[in-house]
């Protein structure tokens, strides 16, 4: 490029994984290409040789993960669980087997072997219902991406070097590259793959830096040497903005870290409104990693521990050890003052070895969640058994997802009665009064919500369910999203019946699905009288500080007017005005909020 020749910006949307912008040169991550080759192995000699090759390609794989856990643990002092899955998965008999199988089989080398059996993977990943799911197959892809390295002899550039202000870019990070990112000195990042739920983004926003993933082409367009805006917060990368972009980022930029800094000193203080009603805020966490996260995001505790990802990428379940070190990592951490262990919420295609997981035609209202626990009563007695050993270890509540009836809380406490007896007559020490909880998220579960409130201490309502089920809204179906609202008058309905039957029997209320992390829906929320609300960390301290700037009456006033509307177009175009009015700094003009 010439002297003063001006470049071109170019802009590229992706998904904005971790909030925050960030603007710096470009750090282009130098990896060597390598493609996966193909040829036939004609001799047992060579079939044997290529073999060997897999296996010294998972040998070599297994010590750079061991080399990078154990840096991470001797610099961060925390154990990340991740890389002992993507160690797990090195280690897994169907990941292996089916390579070998390939070679020996189907004659062909090492890598296509490896990527045969990366395409079978994909293809059942594929077939999951739950976005996030889904996507856990990326942790298959990066283990295979570096058995294949391993293979190809190519290195990459070690992501841990790089200590510059610069803004990386690569293809992809996988989460054992973005946790090595020195988040002091680096930027940002942005690659071309990745999604929303990934362990990348998870990683990138326990680091607190801006990430944008998806974007595609972000290689292909920029160069070494250009200048690059990375906004986390709306998911867009600009490649050398035009001065008047370049300012208005930098205004932008300057308002959020204003915000930022502002939220993040107020987050620790507790979320008590004008009128002196205190909320408490949970968060919802799917990894011990993100503990750190929430609290210093100010969480009071864990709202929702998600316990599905100990079941996934498995080709044999769990063991009882496993589930509780886990749990004991949760409840026992310093910083928070309790952890809801929700349990076992997976069925139908979900599980990817287990043949008692058949498919299902509708696996959203198939053998799922408690109903396939109290199907297969040996498995669900695994988890409860670790979650009560964990009991002793710090505050521990057990949450039952997907309850539709008394019949199942009461088949689920019975089970949950028997446990408790094993582990006395073991000597085990538990904690003999472990709340106990049920997810409010099936219609028929509202309807009987003064009933099931005498069988449990508290309830949780999960409004991604209750709305998927509720108005028959499927939730990862594209095409449906804008029907998904959580101030259909249908649902604000339902929502004020649960909390009104919990509070009348004396039974504490949380949320814990995403609208309970919406700051547009705090006075709703506030005057529905939720007790509790769980959300995704990085959301919790702008909802505290718009906690602490409201009063439970005008709540309540707010709720009155919008539930006297009949259609939803009015309630959110109130409750939005209202909102953007009321706490203007919150709700930013251009209407995109910066968490
Ligand atoms: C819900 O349904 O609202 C919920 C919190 O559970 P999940 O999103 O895990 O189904
Ligand atoms: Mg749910």
């Amino acid at each position: 490029m010439g002297n003063g020749e001006i470049k071109k910006t170019v802009v590229l949307k992706g998904v904005g994984v971790s909030p925050g912008i960030a603007k710096g040169q470009v750090h282009l991550l130098n990896c060597q290409e390598f493609t996966t080759s193909y040829y036939k192995l004609d001799t047992k000699t060579l079939v044997a040789k290529e073999v060997k090759r897999f296996r010294d390609a998972l040998k070599a794989s297994n010590r750079e993960l061991l080399d990078i856990k154990e840096r991470i643990s001797a610099k961060e002092g925390i154990e990340p669980i991740f890389i002992d899955i993507h160690i797990m998965i090195l280690k897994d008999k169907m990941f292996i087997r089916e390579t070998i199988e390939n070679i020996r089989e189907r004659r062909v080398n090492a890598e296509w072997a490896v990527k045969l059996t990366l395409t079978k993977y994909r293809a059942l990943f594929q077939k999951m219902d739950d976005e996030y799911l889904r996507e856990r197959v990326n942790d298959v892809e990066y283990v295979g991406e570096r058995v294949l390295r391993n293979l190809s002899g190519k290195t990459c550039e070690k992501i841990s070097d790089i200590d510059e202000a610069v803004i990386i870019i690569a293809r992809d990070l996988s989460p054992a590259d973005t946790i090595q990112i020195n988040a002091e000195k680096v930027l940002g990042f942005a690659t071309d793959m990745g999604g929303k739920t990934s362990h990348t983004a998870i990683v990138a926003r326990s680091l607190e830096i801006p990430a944008v993933v998806g974007l595609e082409n972000v290689t292909r367009e920029i160069k070494a040497g250009d200048l690059v805006i990375v906004d986390g917060s709306a998911g867009v990368v600009i490649i050398n903005p035009d001065p008047e972009v370049l300012k208005r980022y930098d205004d932008k930029q300057k308002h959020y870290r204003i915000i930022e800094e502002d939220l993040i000193r107020s987050a620790a203080l507790p979320a008590v409104t004008g009128d002196r009603h205190r909320v408490r805020i949970g968060a919802n966490i799917e990894f011990a990693e993100e503990i750190p996260s929430a609290v210093s995001h100010g969480t009071d505790g864990v709202g929702l521990y998600r316990t599905e990802f100990i079941y996934v990428n498995k080709e044999r379940l769990p063991t009882e050890e496993e589930h509780f070190l886990n749990y004991k990592r949760v409840v026992s951490d310093p910083g928070l003052e309790w952890a809801t262990i929700r349990t076992f919420d997976l069925g139908g295609d979900k599980f990817v070895s287990d043949p008692r997981l058949a498919e299902e035609m509708n696996p959203a209202m198939g053998l799922r969640a408690i109903r396939f626990c109290l199907r297969e009563i040996d498995l669900f007695k695994v988890q409860l058994r670790a979650i009560l050993r964990a009991s002793v270890h710090g505050k521990t509540k057990i949450l039952f997802p997907m309850i539709s009836g008394v019949a199942e809380i009461r088949d689920a406490k019975k089970i949950l009665c028997d446990v408790k007896a094993e582990l006395c007559a073991e000597g085990v020490p538990i904690d003999e009064n472990i709340e106990i909880g049920i997810m409010i998220e099936v219609p028929s579960a509202v309807m009987m919500a003064d009933v099931l409130a005498r069988e449990v201490d508290f309830f949780s309502i999960g409004t991604n369910d209750l709305i998927q089920y509720s108005l028959a809204i499927d939730r990862v179906n594209e095409r449906v999203t804008y029907l998904y609202e959580p101030l259909h008058p249908a649902i604000l309905r339902l929502l004020k019946r649960v909390v009104d039957a919990g509070h009348e029997a004396g039974i504490n209320v949380a949320m814990c699905g995403e609208m309970a992390g919406e700051p547009y829906y705090a006075l709703i929320l506030l005057g529905l009288g939720i007790d509790e609300l769980s959300m995704t960390p990085l959301a919790i301290p702008r909802m505290k500080k718009i906690i602490r700037e409201s009063t439970v009456s005008e709540s309540k006033e707010l709720l009155n007017t919008v539930m006297s509307f009949s259609m939803v177009k009015e309630s959110e175009e109130f409750v939005r005005a209202y909102m953007i009015k009321r706490f203007p700094e919150n709700f930013p003009a251009n209407n995109v909020p910066y968490r």
